[in-house]
């Protein structure tokens, strides 16, 4: 019972906790959006970051910049260009990832001129969401990630120009985890891993009480021997120490190999659903191989 309640009082602060983040999980979607070259129309995808401005409903043209290109030591954006960039101009800058922390990069962009920092992986083809600890009020440009193919892509497509492109950054509607799946996440999965926890611990339990009692089959192989008020001998027990009833003419007495002796219902249903012990002497009834060893096995050998 107190397991019980125990179990149901966790469940309970779980839930609550999740009612309490429910909220913000339906508010924190996915900024995806799209970088498109405004020569050709050719459309990369983008994440927006979640430090910096956002782009308003009618995006941002600039001039992509690949950094890389023109400081070649400094792809990755690690520090600022030697020269700024002349702010008459709308530059956006395309950085490495690596190197330096995200927010680092678009703070080096910023100082350098830049209205919006693209920031690239050369490695993977899996589009992340930047994020920076700490205060990032300085950082007043927005920012973007563009995985692997998106980020060669865009490159190539300055490379290929004599003169820098002009791109466009639009942010699309903020991608919601379809409800299924955040329901998954929130809810069942951890749920599911309670419950498992849950059957595991109940499992446990009951492994360690079935170690503290008898076996059926063992209890029902011990002796019974007939209560007989004629062969009574002084010194012998007359009463069951378990239910404290004087033996009768013909009770049914289960012998213990201690050689205590008690009613066989009394002592049956103590040793199969109490102890595996005689409730006088405490010894077991269990051959020793089955009791709990005080020694490791191999210690036993040499005993
Ligand atoms: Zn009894
Ligand atoms: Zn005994």
């Amino acid at each position: 019972m107190k397991n019980m309640s125990y179990s149901w009082m966790v469940c309970l602060a779980f839930v609550t906790m999740l009612g309490l983040l429910a909220p913000g999980a339906r508010q924190t979607g996915l900024a995806m959006g799209s970088v498109i070259v405004e020569s050709t129309n050719v459309t990369f995808d983008d994440r927006a970051a979640m430090f910096g401005s956002q782009l308003g409903d009618d995006g941002l043209v600039g001039k992509l910049m690949v950094i890389g290109d023109i400081e070649a030591d400094n792809i990755d954006g690690c520090r600022r260009l030697a020269t700024r960039m002349d702010s008459s101009e709308s530059w956006i800058m395309l950085v490495e990832r690596g190197g330096c922390g995200f927010v680092e990069k678009v703070r080096n962009m910023q100082a350098s001129g830049a209205a919006a920092v693209l920031v690239g992986d050369p490695w993977y083809d899996m589009p992340i969401t930047m994020y920076a600890s700490g205060d990032t009020s300085d950082v007043h440009i927005p920012s973007s990630f563009v995985a692997r193919s998106s980020y060669t892509g865009l490159r190539s497509a300055a490379r290929n120009a004599h003169t820098p492109i002009e791109i466009k950054l639009v942010r699309n509607e903020y991608y919601e985890l379809p409800f299924l799946d955040v329901l998954f996440i929130t809810i069942l999965s951890p749920l599911l891993m309670m419950g498992f926890i849950y059957v595991l611990y109940r499992l446990r339990l009951r492994q360690n009480r079935l170690r503290d009692l008898a076996p059926q089959d063992l209890v029902k192989s011990l002796p019974i021997n007939t209560f007989n008020h004629a062969k009574y001998r002084e010194g012998e027990p007359a009463e069951c120490a378990i239910c404290l009833d004087d033996f009768e003419d013909g009770d049914e007495l289960r012998v213990l190999p201690c050689k205590h002796q008690y009613h066989a219902l009394c002592i049956d249903r103590w040793l199969t659903t109490r102890k595996k012990f005689c409730p006088i002497c405490k010894k077991s009834v269990c051959p020793s191989s089955e009791s709990t060893p005080l020694l490791p096995a191999r210690l036993r050998a040499f005993v």
